[in-house]
């Protein structure tokens, strides 16, 4: 596995990032700890890091959101690697158990200036931006995105993509707008005339993401999933449990529909580790039925990281890397995706977004054409 040693100096935005979400949390005034969430939120979505903004003269120059209190947080850990100031508030704060709690879930993500770094890094062996062809999880208005199907199609052709899969939530999941199965039919007539009027250049998938109760069975029946081009398994719920529920995944990826396990643990970067798994065995049954491992690359989530898919890899699994959109700017959160797959060296064959559109079909009509040999 390719990691070189100039990560040494790990990914300064995000360890800023780090650190202003931890002041956040240490401060008594709603609007205080709203302003320094902001300022976390813009420094993991610059696009360099604040070590290349450092003029000459050792100032940073003026950055959108980030006020005086941050900028001396920021200059103390570009000049010493800590930030006594978030130290110290953090110690006079009552919420030094949940703030120490939140600092391990924030583990395994990259800023987006490490996304971009990572992409432009010749020496990693994963997936170069070119080779991604399409995006197979994204949210549209027919349930809890923004974008139309048609607004999708024309997002997706401009980043240069020859496919992608809209995948709504299905009924289940109402608290994300399911979509009924009603809706999905009109859904449907909806894509077929975004597809009809796009010809050969481009073909827009139906998807679906249904949800994985408790027990690993799917909010569709079989038949209903059968009218999706594509179904992918998610978890919504259960995902703050300190208990092992392997036998849940597997219920999961053993159902026929599945093609792709979205977002496998259910994340959020400083808030909840998501599904406690024998991640292995998971992945194991995965490589043995051709079911894709996602990599979500929706900042917050970026699940599975790198470290994971790695393993993944070690067991023979295919991967979807996806971007998790619910707007069209959101299409970009694909990157964060592939610089995971680069950090674990995946190659693009091993990716279903990197094959040609009849390979992507005809292993999501015969699954076990793709499973490890
Ligand atoms: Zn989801």
């Amino acid at each position: 596995m390719a990691v070189p040693s100039s990560r040494s100096f790990a990914d300064v935005n995000a360890v800023v990032g780090g650190y202003l979400r931890d002041l956040a949390f240490a401060q008594s005034s709603q609007q205080k700890m709203f302003g320094y969430k902001r300022a976390a939120a813009a420094i993991l979505a610059l696009d360099v890091p604040l070590t290349d903004l450092v003029g000459p003269d050792g100032a940073l120059p003026r950055i959108a959101g980030i006020g005086p209190g941050s900028t001396r947080v920021i200059r103390e850990i570009l000049d010493q690697g800590a930030s006594p100031t978030v130290e110290q508030a953090i110690a006079q704060s009552d919420r030094r158990a949940d703030i120490e709690r939140r600092r391990q879930l924030r583990r395994h993500f990259l800023s987006r200036a490490e996304v971009r770094r990572v992409l432009s890094d010749p020496t990693f062996e994963g997936p170069a931006v070119e080779q991604y062809r399409g995006d197979l999880q994204m949210h549209s208005e027919w349930s809890d995105g923004g974008p139309s199907v048609a607004e999708i199609a024309d997002a997706c052709l401009q980043r240069g993509y020859q496919y992608a899969a809209v995948t709504d939530h299905s009924y289940g999941l109402k608290i994300a707008g399911g979509m009924s199965m009603a809706e999905a039919a009109e859904q449907r007539r909806a894509i077929e005339n975004v597809n009809a009027r796009r010809g050969n250049q481009f073909r827009l998938l139906q998807g679906i993401e249904a949800n994985i109760d408790a027990a690993g069975q799917l909010d569709l029946e079989d038949d209903e999933a059968a009218t999706f081009d594509v179904v992918l398994a998610a978890p919504h719920s259960r995902l703050r449990k300190d208990e092992d529920q392997t036998s849940r995944m597997l219920t999961a990826i053993t159902h026929p529909a599945v093609r792709v396990l979205a977002h496998p643990r259910g994340r959020i970067s400083g808030s909840r580790a998501g599904v406690i798994a024998d991640w292995d065995a998971v992945f194991a049954s995965a490589a043995q039925r051709g079911v894709a491992i996602e990599i979500d690359g929706d900042p917050a989530r970026q699940d599975v990281d790198h470290t994971l898919a790695s393993r993944a890899l070690g067991a023979g699994c295919i991967f979807a890397l996806d971007s998790d959109a619910h707007t069209t700017t959101q299409l970009s959160y694909a990157e964060t995706a592939l610089a995971h797959a680069r950090l674990a060296g995946v190659p693009a064959e091993r990716i279903v977004n990197c094959w040609p559109l009849d390979r992507l079909l005809s292993w999501l009509s015969n699954p076990s054409s793709e499973r490890r040999q």
